[in-house]
């Protein structure tokens, strides 16, 4: 059971950039956070950040509790990513939260940390704005654009790999400028990007191709038990922990498949069901008719109109069934 909103609950204001610039330049120390099941956007929106914060002379650690995926090792300062939080850590530290809707996407190592000593920058429809600080654009296409806007009121030269670790953030969120989100100011900045330096050969390399081999076969896999349903409006596949095995591959090779389901002709909805590692993850994803943000939250998850995630405690039959009927519930 959820709890019940108050209905005296208001939720904080919106940060001004000039407000969270203000807080940057007063704090010393920083810990920039990513999601579990780390992406682009949340390993580059941090790293750009962080690596802007050092060039101000301030002191910045990186925590994340799950590995850097294999494939965004390319990105400046990512070896530096770590879940160890060092203990000498000065009070007033502040902690970015950046790509996360709600701060327990930060998994479960991380220790509660003050409300005050929050910001949270993030892109999201529906961000629980769990900050003092909340830096909440969701009209950008990626968080890592919502830090360029604060980068340049901070007056911190944008150097080649902060560039990178940028344009990073946008073509991951924007599947490759492929996705609805792609405005002509995405371009722009994206350009600009590319003017500053950023290698964006090397991020379409390790982003978009560079597959292993394991990775092309669970995509056959999932292809193949691919089930269409609703009058070919709805897709829906799964990979279990034998389909892995059997094709050498691991959950990071199965990112990229709810993709493929989507692209189906005549498909709304796409949903890949991840059962393995103890748990079952859906990702969803619409074409633009469906909203899978709202029939995520239905089931405790979220994300945004036209790709969002969830976790579901128990069987993936059952996991299956809720969906279908969040998704219905959605109007599909
Ligand atoms: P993916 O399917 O790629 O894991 O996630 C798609 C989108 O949904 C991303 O924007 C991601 O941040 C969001 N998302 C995925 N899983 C969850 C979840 O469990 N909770 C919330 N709030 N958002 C999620
Ligand atoms: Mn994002």
């Amino acid at each position: 059971m959820r709890a019940p909103i108050l209905k005296t609950y208001q939720p904080p204001e919106i940060a001004t950039t000039d407000r969270v610039v203000a807080e940057l330049r007063r704090r010393s120390a920083f810990v920039m956070v990513s999601h579990v099941k780390p992406d682009g956007d949340t390993i580059g929106a941090g790293l750009a950040l962080g690596l802007a914060l050092k060039k101000l002379g301030k002191r910045v650690h990186y925590f994340q509790q799950d590995p850097v995926p294999r494939n965004l090792r390319f990105l400046p300062d990512s070896g530096h990513i770590a879940r160890e939080i060092p203990a000498d850590l000065p009070p007033q530290t502040l902690w970015v939260f950046g790509d996360m809707s709600d701060p327990a996407r930060a998994g479960e190592f991380l220790p509660k940390i003050d409300r005050a000593d929050i910001l949270d920058i993030d892109h999201h429809l529906g961000n629980a704005h769990f900050g003092a600080f909340n830096y909440v654009l969701p009209q950008e296409c990626s968080t890592g654009a919502c830090v360029m806007h604060l980068l340049r009121a901070l007056d911190v030269s944008i150097d080649p790999q902060i560039a990178t670790c940028l344009l990073t953030t946008i073509m991951t969120d924007t599947g490759g400028f492929m996705h609805s989100n792609t405005t002509p100011e995405v371009l722009r900045i994206s350009a600009e990007l590319m003017s500053a330096g950023a290698d964006k050969e090397l991020v379409t390399q390790e982003i978009f191709a560079n597959k292993r081999l394991g990775a092309m076969k669970i995509l056959g896999r999932a292809l193949d038990e691919a089930k269409i349903e609703h009058e070919g409006r709805y897709v829906w596949s799964y990979v279990d922990e034998k389909m892995l095995a059997e094709c050498k591959a691991d959950g990071e090779d199965t990112e990229e498949i709810v993709n493929h389901l989507r692209s189906i002709e005549g498909v709304e909805v796409a949903a890949l069901f991840k059962a393995f590692d103890g748990e079952v993850r859906a990702s969803l994803r619409s074409n633009g008719k469906i909203n899978v943000q709202a029939a995520a939250a239905r089931l405790g998850g979220g994300g945004h109109f036209r790709a969002s995630g969830l976790t579901f405690y128990g069987p993936l039959p059952a996991a299956v069934q809720a969906v279908e009927g969040a998704l219905r519930a959605e109007g599909l």
